[in-house]
């Protein structure tokens, strides 16, 4: 019987090393590693409690984020060693000038298969139709509410009609599947999970929940205000009864289900009650030119300064299989390491 590739590489097995030529990248464990977070900006036209510290948020200097050429040089060589899908995330993707030429610089690079977005919509009226003509293929638009005066709390200002204005015209410029992302936060939105849970019934489009996670300046929001997947899941079959689980690559963090005759289904993401360590196949590269390991740990690998200093392409290229080879085996929340060193924001979620 063949041994998956993860238990021959924590066996020791060298056959889990990458070989000579294969262009898919493998980490020390043996998970293939082929999924880019690509952070475009650390700045946020919104001000998530979950996401952003009331008072003292710093941003990078200008000159620390990388440039457009930056960027996509790094994309083309990554793409080289083998991420062929890209998510573009934030702070707010949507903030940073040039987003669709991005977009459509990226979406022509040999060996990119996938462009997908995470953003809280407040601009997509303006930009849906342009980014899926650039080569934008599916959104994840960030929802916590469906109340607009708790949208105005929990994003600290926010106007929940652009949100929904943004999801109109994705939906009608073809960025689909849909899904909306729920971050659960006692006092907050608990109490809406029913609610946000029925969107599916009448609509195709996913809805995601979210545990909130503790990252650095929201930590308190984490202990005072998890929600775990059981909890919210039982939420909703109080209502509408048990869901039907349904099949989604192990790589997806999200557990999908389905409320009977829905047309929609429901995304669980427990990146604390039931951490997805063993079949994470992403590396994040954040807005200052960082290749971000883990979300929840504070190593980092620099490729801003091997760009700078003039390197090839080969020496970016080894520099970002290095780096994908020292990912570790999983975050350190259960055994109560919460050195994670920046905020969510600055990472790019
Ligand atoms: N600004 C965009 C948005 O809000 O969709 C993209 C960046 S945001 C950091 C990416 C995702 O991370 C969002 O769905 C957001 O709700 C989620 N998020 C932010 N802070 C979080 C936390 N502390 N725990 C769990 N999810 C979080
Ligand atoms: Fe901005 Fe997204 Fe963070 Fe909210 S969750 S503050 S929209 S980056």
């Amino acid at each position: 019987m063949a041994v998956p590739v993860m238990q021959r590489a924590i066996a020791g097995d060298e056959r889990a090393v990458p070989r000579a030529g294969e262009r898919i990248t493998r980490d020390a464990y043996g998970r293939p590693i082929t999924y880019l977070r690509i952070s475009l900006t650390d700045r946020c036209n919104l001000r998530c409690v979950y996401c952003m510290p009331a008072h003292g948020m710093k941003f990078a200097p200008r000159e620390e984020l990388l440039t457009d050429e930056e960027l996509l040089r790094i994309v083309r060589v990554a793409a080289q060693v083998g991420f062929s899908r890209l998510r573009l995330t934030g702070g707010e993707p949507t903030v940073r000038p040039n987003v669709v030429e991005l977009v459509r610089a990226m979406a022509q690079i040999p060996g990119v298969e996938d462009i997908s977005m995470t953003t809280n919509g407040l601009l997509l009226e303006r930009l849906a139709y342009d980014l899926a003509a650039a080569g934008l293929k599916r959104i994840n638009v960030s929802l916590d509410t469906l109340d607009p005066q708790r949208y105005r709390i929990i994003t600290r200002g926010g106007r929940i009609e652009k949100v929904w204005a943004g999801i109109a015209a994705a939906e009608d410029a073809g960025l689909s599947p849909i899904k909306l992302n729920a971050v659960v936060v006692r006092g907050f939105n608990d109490d809406e999970v029913p609610a946000l849970a029925g969107l599916t019934l009448e609509r195709s489009w996913q809805v995601r929940f979210i545990e909130v996670m503790p990252l650095e300046g929201v930590a308190e929001v984490h202990d005072t205000g998890l929600v775990t997947t059981a909890e919210t899941r039982a939420r909703i079959e109080a209502v509408y009864g048990p869901l039907e689980q349904l099949e989604a690559p192990l790589s997806d963090p999200a557990r999908v289900y389905r409320i009977p005759g829905a047309k929609g289904t429901i995304g669980f993401i427990s990146p604390v009650s039931e951490p997805f360590c063993a079949f994470c196949n992403r590396i994040r590269l954040t807005a200052d030119g960082k290749l971000r390991l883990c979300l929840l740990r504070a190593d980092e690998v620099d490729i801003r300064g091997l760009v700078r200093s003039g390197a090839s392409d080969e020496a970016l290229m080894e520099r970002i299989r290095a780096a994908v080879w020292r990912k570790p085996w999983g975050h350190g929340l259960r055994e109560g390491d919460r050195r994670t060193g920046r905020g969510m924001s600055q990472i790019g979620g």
